[in-house]
């Protein structure tokens, strides 16, 4: 898309914004020289919604006047606290009963690989990115230790051909063939974290499909960015965090996404624990696991609710604007983005680097730079502007359709001309 990247045009494309009234609904962190950062790191730690607070006030509010209690009896009782969250489902394109809202993201990724990393003597591959981020490289270096295989036999890290940034999908696809019945999982991201390339999920389920393997993914960087069809494009399991693009606050708890054909299986093998258990007998203490049916019932603890209640806040913002008007103006933003860091580029010969997000985006660029790199990022930071560092040389920017506006990217590529 090309956009002309005057100021005048970023005021425009702010006034024409559906989403500008939402910019208010969040505080956004004060500048050292300006009222406001420039806040471009929601891929990393989403902002807060000024309704946080008073969700979880009546959390506190509930447990001080009910204590135990509060169980059954509070506003939302926490007994079944997770049926809150059944429009989690919504954002990732799942029916209701494939997500539950529990635990952390990486606790989440061991829980669901117990279940569908089942590998036999003949079948135990596992094809993945190279340079996945890096809680995902030990889960599964740990997992196919666990089950006796030795890294380098068992896992094949996808590297993007000479040259390139980004996979190829036919290239990953040639890859699971060529790994056919020896392959039992393909995992991988739904947005890189590095590169922000969006991977084609569902062409790469149905390749690993077809040669018998299962596929999951973590869409740490997808959920609330991108918009996903998990269910009809027929994926294994998926989990996420939603402290990122979902703004729920450090730690905040992980999306999981069981697929139903899996889900209503109550024989699909698992870890199980006691919130997990069918809910109308959870209370009578017996012997003998009933699984709830869905993804509920990967449940093992009972529901953290304070951090959940930040979450509450943030997802009834969500389902409010939908994924569809999200996208439509993430997609914007990035776009006007690009061509912001493009026109200061041919501004500014001081500024060297390349663009390694493809194409297949959501609401990320990196930026690939030299030994100026440092630099510039800590030039960048003394006036405000919170982007994202990854060694050994990427910057990272992402601009989110809530609360980043048109201008805040105009004024990061003035200064970016004036480096
Ligand atoms: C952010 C992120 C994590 C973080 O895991 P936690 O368990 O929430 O600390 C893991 N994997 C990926 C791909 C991520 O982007």
């Amino acid at each position: 898309m090309q956009m002309t990247t005057t100021k005048d045009f970023a005021e425009k494309l702010d006034r024409e914004d559906s989403l500008k009234e939402y910019r208010s609904k969040f505080y956004m962190p004060p500048g050292k020289t300006r009222a406001e950062q420039l806040y471009f790191t929601g891929n990393s730690l989403g902002l807060q919604p000024k309704t946080v607070e008073s969700y979880l006030q009546q959390e506190l509010e509930d447990w001080k006047k009910y204590g135990v209690e509060g169980h059954f009896h509070g506003k939302n009782p926490w007994f079944s606290y997770h049926h809150f969250f059944e429009k989690e489902a919504k954002v990732v394109g799942a029916k209701t009963d494939e997500v539950v809202v529990m635990n952390n993201l990486t606790v989440n990724l061991h829980l669901l690989l117990v279940s569908f990393y089942r590998p036999s003597k003949s079948r135990y591959k596992i094809i993945m990115e190279a340079g996945a981020f890096p809680s995902d490289m030990y889960v599964i270096e740990s997992q196919v230790k666990h089950h006796g295989f030795d890294y380098n036999d068992a896992v094949i890290e996808m590297k993007p051909r000479e040259g390139e940034h980004a996979l190829r999908t036919e290239d990953i696809i040639a890859k699971i063939n060529e790994t056919g019945d020896e392959l039992a999982l393909l995992f991988f991201s739904g947005v890189q974290y590095y590169t922000g390339q969006v991977f084609n999920i569902k062409e790469l389920t149905a390749a690993a499909h077809k040669v018998g393997a299962l596929a999951g993914f973590d869409c740490a960087h997808a959920a609330g960015n991108i918009k996903m069809e998990l269910h009809d494009w027929n994926v294994d399991f998926a989990a996420w965090c939603t402290y990122k693009y979902m703004n729920s606050g450090p730690g905040g708890v992980s999306g999981v996404f069981v697929h139903e054909k899996h889900g209503n299986n109550p024989d699909t093998p698992r870890f199980a624990g006691w919130w997990g258990h069918k809910e109308s007998e959870r209370f009578q203490m017996k012997r003998g696991y009933i699984p709830e049916p869905g993804a509920a019932g990967w449940q093992l603890s009972n529901a953290p609710v304070l951090t959940m209640a930040a979450h509450k806040a943030s997802l009834d913002m969500f389902d409010e604007v939908g994924m569809d008007v999200l996208v439509e103006k993430g997609t914007k933003l990035n776009a006007f983005l690009e061509q912001v860091v493009i026109d200061a580029q041919n501004a500014n010969p001081k500024l060297e680097f390349e663009i390694i997000t493809p194409e297949e985006r959501g609401c990320q660029l990196s930026m690939l730079t030299n030994e100026n790199g440092k630099a510039l990022f800590d030039y960048l930071t003394e006036h405000d502007v919170i982007a994202d560092w990854r060694e050994p040389n990427v910057i990272r920017l992402a601009p989110v359709p809530l609360y980043n506006s048109f201008m805040d990217i105009w004024e990061f590529g003035e200064l970016l001309k004036n480096f």
